[in-house]
């Protein structure tokens, strides 16, 4: 893949996002900025043009001072697809996941294959629940692609920074649940 091209290709928000990366993003506490500038300043590590799902990379780049690792493929339509955003650890590293496609552009967005297991997405209108420093935030009536093999969900860069601004800046919610939380015995046995 060519770093310049995804570069500009995220300045036009025409990058898709995994609900596996947006988990991995709010647990680290990356905003859209630091990926943005992790993008913008950072580097191809690792190039797989013969990915069976597609071409895809390792990028690494920094904002904040964190070294933050990003994989990344394409769409059917040529969108970059962030598969897995996490910042790097050099002592050991998570699940690293290889990258692929989707998309088309107008009301119907075009989602293709599923970059984790290479099942079909389809656009729907899902809920998501997010994490985010202790608290729960459950959006609903989330247009994504959803792959009907695996479950993987996906978002076009622009929903995924809609969730992000109102995670960070609402005020007044549509409604507000409790939920119950268990914590289980160390005696339960598996
Ligand atoms: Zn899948």
């Amino acid at each position: 893949m060519d770093i310049k091209e995804i570069k500009e290709k995220v300045e036009r928000n025409e990058y898709e996002i995994s609900f596996h990366a947006e988990k991995e993003r709010y647990a680290e506490n990356i905003t859209f900025t630091d990926l943005e500038n992790a993008i913008y300043n950072g580097e191809i590590l690792e190039d797989y043009p013969d990915d069976v799902r597609g071409p895809s990379c390792l990028l690494l780049g920094h904002s904040q001072n964190r070294p933050i690792h990003i994989v990344c493929g394409y769409t059917p339509i040529n969108w970059i697809r962030i598969i897995t955003v996490y910042i790097f650890n050099p002592k050991g590293q998570s699940g690293l996941m290889k990258g692929e496609e989707v998309k088309e552009v107008r009301e119907m967005h075009n989602y293709g294959d599923c970059s984790f297991c290479g099942g079909k997405v389809k656009s729907d209108k899902v809920e998501l629940v997010y994490q985010y420093r202790g608290k729960l935030y459950i959006f609903q009536n989330v247009p994504a692609g959803v792959c009907q093999q695996c479950g993987e969900k996906y978002l076009t860069a622009k929903v995924a920074k809609e969730i992000e601004q109102r995670i960070l800046t609402k005020e007044k919610w549509d409604k507000t649940i409790s939920v119950p939380v268990d914590v289980f015995p160390e005696e339960i046995a598996v």
